[in-house]
């Protein structure tokens, strides 16, 4: 999953999972003497509710004597989520977590490639990662499954180190290191359908222990590259990113809306 000369970049909410997983990779990076760590954050521009997570972030990876830095969507595609939501809502779509989870995944990106990172690690766990997969089942976006060994050029390539691991032992973590990070929901969290996604999942799995497991394991043999169609990659025709379309999906999103811009990357502040 990882070398020992990495430049790793890991994607720093504030939330519970982050901060957990950026302490333990602080403290395994102490034995690789030639691997960098640097957190990042992305700010969606949520008011009320990102500057809390972004001060967390910053103060734990201050902490830790990590370097950190924010990219925000505002910088990045000249609009705040909270912009992004108002159109949205005009245009009578409620579902802003989508449209969040698209452009929080290429301003990642973005992010960790500003940084020179040679890898990006998220803090998904087993509960996030196989309440996504069934979403992209039920959305009918399955072939969108990128799997991970894939090397696709301007794509730094993703490692989830807690993908295995069910949420209440990342949560079990934080709160025996007496850790800080922001407990208050995302005030758009209730427009997604992951939570009825996860009663559902969280149900299954009561009944019947190891479901999850098995989900992410079917999940990961659908996208392996054996299965999967080599689907040719390009640059998106708008913003010059990675994609398999004539446009990005971050772009798609935005002209759906009607806030399109030119988008460059920029420089993380
Ligand atoms: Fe974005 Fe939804 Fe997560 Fe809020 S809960 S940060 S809107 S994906
Ligand atoms: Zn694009």
């Amino acid at each position: 999953m990882l070398r020992p000369t990495e430049r790793l970049a890991v994607g720093v909410s504030g939330g519970k999972d982050s901060v957990s997983l950026l302490h333990i990779l602080s403290h395994l990076e102490k034995r690789f003497p030639s691997a960098q760590l640097v957190a990042v954050t992305i700010d969606e521009g949520i008011q009320g509710y990102r500057n809390e997570a972004i001060d967390l972030a910053a103060s734990c990876a201050k902490k830790l004597g990590i370097e950190h830095h924010v990219l925000s969507f505002s910088s990045l595609y000249g609009h705040t989520l909270d912009d992004i939501a108002r159109r949205a809502r005009e245009l009578g779509q409620d579902s802003i977590c989508a449209y969040c989870g698209i452009l929080r995944r290429k301003a990642l990106n973005v992010a960790a490639r500003n940084v020179a990172a040679t890898k990006l690690a998220t803090a998904h766990n087993l509960d996030d990662e196989t309440q996504s997969l069934l979403m992209s089942l039920l959305r009918g976006t399955i072939n969108e499954l990128q799997h991970s060994e894939r090397t696709v050029p301007g794509i730094v390539p993703r490692v989830k180190p807690f993908m295995t691991s069910p949420e209440k032992e990342t949560a079990l973590y934080a709160y025996l290191k007496r850790l800080r990070f922001q407990s208050v929901p995302c005030p758009y969290a209730n427009t997604s359908m992951r939570n009825e996604v996860r009663n559902f999942l969280d149900t299954l799995e009561e009944e019947h222990p190891g479901m999850k497991f098995n989900v992410l394991r079917t999940f990961e043999k659908l996208s392996s590259p054996t299965v999967q169609e080599d689907r040719a990659v390009g640059r998106c025709q708008n913003c010059g990113e990675s994609t398999v379309r004539q446009f990005c999906r971050a772009c798609e999103v935005l002209e759906t809306l009607g806030l399109a811009k030119n988008t460059e990357d920029r420089e993380l502040s």
